[in-house]
């Protein structure tokens, strides 16, 4: 039956990389029916909102979502609502996109492209399962104000709000315990328990879940400023780690930078229905426009999508083995060459996404 994908390109290098993860698709040559639309700062040039009617319902009625990056420095002076990473967030919320899978694997041919020393690199294979619709990202109240106490009673002040649910907490631990339950077993809970209260009633939570259901899965918790030291100090100990919104946001970027690239780690934001799959970087401004951003990452999330959405196990593994030869054949992009790669062997954006067609 053929499947409709939204692709939504967004902004920055969205555009350039998203068409090397559309060539991937085509060249899988299955019945995928891809309809495009606008979303983030380029949605709000052209309908005026970061996330239009249009956009929202073309995801709603899609099988999956191929999504870019949004985000340019050009709007920060919008108002919050019409910023371009309001898209994102309208679309978990919409969707009710609860859990983001951020897989961080080091490639056996990038190892030296990480700043970590080779064996400390070597092996690292996790994934951050990271509650993405509650925290302090969406927690209210929320604003400005003039301050009722603190250290400055009277002066202007801003806060958010950091909340969770229990059962916001219990599905998370499931996504967690189950997603070790397909890897190595283990789930490391990340949390700021020594301080926070929702921190404490996640960890009470976490370790509900697993008495009562996945017992067979061992739980370790860790401090989150504990866990960004142990992330480059032991990082090939980690399977998989769950945490709450703003920490795991964090992380994932600790963990990504550490695989030695930005542009290798794609994520899924998965929920009750349809699933969005994205790289974990962003927009990348600095470097938009010039052909030289790496697709492999946007590759990498169509990998999941054919996992997750389509249970097209087979077509995601010739993806992997494609990404994984045109590596061990020595091409690199800008960000992932290190001082051996030769020349010749380093190549942008659209030559990037055509060897990994060749390939497959
Ligand atoms: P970023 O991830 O866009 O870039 C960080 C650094 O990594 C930059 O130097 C960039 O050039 C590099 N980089 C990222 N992806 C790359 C790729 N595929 N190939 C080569 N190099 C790559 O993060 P940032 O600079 O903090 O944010 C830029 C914009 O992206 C901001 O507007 C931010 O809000 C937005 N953003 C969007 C998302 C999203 O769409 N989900 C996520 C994070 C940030």
């Amino acid at each position: 039956m053929s499947k409709k994908i939204a692709v939504l390109p967004g902004d920055g290098i969205g555009p350039e990389i998203v068409e090397q993860a559309v060539k991937v698709l085509k060249a899988l040559g299955c019945d995928f029916e891809m309809e495009y639309a606008d979303v983030g700062g380029v949605a709000y040039a052209n309908h005026g909102h970061p996330l239009p009617e249009a956009t929202l319902k073309l995801a709603k009625e899609s099988d999956a979502i191929l999504f870019g990056a949004v985000g340019d420095f050009k709007y920060d002076h919008l108002e919050r609502h019409l910023r371009p990473e309001q898209a994102i967030l309208g679309l978990r919320k919409a969707l009710g996109l609860f859990a983001n899978l951020r897989p961080a694997k080091c490639f056996k041919e990038l190892t030296s492209a990480s700043t970590l020393r080779e064996e400390v690199v070597s092996g690292l294979d996790l994934v951050i399962v990271r509650e993405l619709t509650g925290d302090i990202y969406f927690g209210t109240p929320r604003g400005r104000r003039t301050a009722p106490d603190g250290n400055f009673p009277g002066a202007p002040e801003a806060f958010d709000t950091m909340r969770y649910t229990v059962p916001e907490v219990e599905r998370i631990a499931r996504v967690a315990f189950e997603a070790a339950r397909k890897r190595r077993g283990k789930v490391t809970s990340v949390d700021k328990a020594n301080v926070l209260e929702t921190s404490r009633l996640w960890r009470e939570i976490v370790h509900r879940v697993h008495d009562a259901d996945y017992a067979d899965v061992e739980l370790e918790d860790l401090l989150v400023d504990n866990t960004a030291m142990q992330l480059i100090n032991r990082p090939a100990d980690f399977d998989v780690v769950v945490t709450e919104n703003m920490f795991g946001d964090i992380l994932s970027d600790e963990a990504a930078q550490i695989t030695g690239s930005l542009g290798m780690l794609a994520s899924a934001s998965l929920g009750d229905g349809v699933a969005l799959y994205e790289p974990s970087h962003g927009s990348a401004p600095d470097i938009a426009g010039r052909g030289i951003a790496n697709p492999l990452a946007q590759i990498l999330s169509v990998e999941m999508m054919l996992r997750y959405s389509f249970g097209m196990g087979e077509a995601a593994d010739d993806i992997r083995r494609a990404v994984t030869e045109v590596l061990d054949a020595g091409w690199r992009t800008g960000d992932i060459k290190d001082a051996e790669t030769p020349a010749d062997k380093v190549v942008g954006t659209a030559k990037m996404g055509d060897l990994v067609v060749e390939h497959l």
